[in-house]
Order: C-alpha cells, then structure tokens, then sequence
C-alpha cells in the first residue's frame, strides 16, 4: 500500500475548499478562494473572479463526496465525476514536496487544474482508506468537512479547536454524572 506522506495537496485543499465555500462561516468570497488556493501550493497567478466562479459550484460538488455516509456511494460520486473531468497528468515540483503529479498540466486554466488534482487525490485516498479519511466534523454545531493524510489517520474533527470544544464537554458530562 502507497501509505500517505502524499505528496499531493489537492486532498487538503478539496477540504478547504468545501468549507470556505458551503461552511455556514465560510466567506466564499473571491479573495477566501484564492487564499484556499494559494495556501495549498496552486500557483495563483493567473486567478480572477471567473476562476472563483468556477469554483464555487466545485466545492458543493465535493461536498457531497465528503458527506457520503457509504463507501458506494463515495464511490459511485466519485466515478461520475472521473468521468467528467478530464485528466491530463503531468509531473511536478515545487514549494519542496518533491516529485509529484497534477492531473492538469500548468497551461491549462487555473479552475480546472485545481478540480483534477482535487478530484483525483481524493480518489487516491479513498483508494488507500475508504471513507474513514474524510468526513464532517464530529463536534456539535460545526459543519466544516475534514480529510485526513495523516499517517495515523484518526481524525474526527476539523481542527484541534473544535476536538477540545468536543473533549472538555465531554468531560463535564461525565463529571455531572458522577
Ligand atoms: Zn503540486
Ligand atoms: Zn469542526
């Protein structure tokens, strides 16, 4: 098994993505995209305001994939949308993650590099992982997406923030019982 360490970004920036688009906090606008964009290694130079158009209705599109509540069904989504989006790998080096593959090469338009490379690393760790790897966040109240590339892949929550909010409530809980 090609065990994480990805050196893709596209998982982490599928999940960003997601939520600054269709997370009820998420701003969504142009600038928070091409922030998404820029904080995950994409090269934003050529962004615009078409290219955030074209992108919103990418990050409702994949919010689906992460609230799939069978690994069929994540399967069944992702299949369509492999079929729909062409791929057109292409080898890669920056920001030192080493050698890696785009599904787009550099040439082509900004919006869809990003939903080929999104689109294919997280079919990759599904692949690798199921569902188990991505999901919405387990605390109360918060519907931010998560997807994990972590060698221990335990992650429940979309940030550290919201697993203490989760924990420490947890724990008043159990300490009203006792
Ligand atoms: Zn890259
Ligand atoms: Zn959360």
């Amino acid at each position: 098994m090609r065990v994480t360490g990805y050196k893709s970004h596209g998982v982490g920036a599928a999940a960003a993505l997601v939520n600054a688009v269709t997370s009820a906090e998420g701003a969504g606008t142009d600038d928070a995209l091409r922030g998404v964009l820029a904080d995950h290694g994409f090269f934003v130079a050529d962004f615009t305001p078409d290219t955030a158009a074209r992108l919103r209705p990418w990050a409702r599109t994949l919010r689906a994939v992460f609230e799939a509540e069978t690994l069929d069904r994540a399967v069944e989504l992702l299949n369509a949308l492999l079929a729909d989006v062409p791929m057109h790998p292409h080898l890669a080096d920056h920001d030192e993650r080493g050698l890696h593959l785009h599904y787009a090469p550099p040439q082509v338009e900004l919006a869809h590099r990003f939903r080929a490379t999104t689109l294919m690393n997280l079919s990759e760790l599904v692949c690798d992982h199921g569902i188990d790897r991505i999901g919405v966040c387990a605390a109360a109240g918060c519907d931010h997406v998560y997807a994990d590339d972590s060698r221990g892949g335990r992650r429940r929550f979309c940030s550290d923030a919201c697993a203490n909010r989760t924990n420490v409530a947890a724990y008043r809980a159990r300490r009203r019982e006792q």
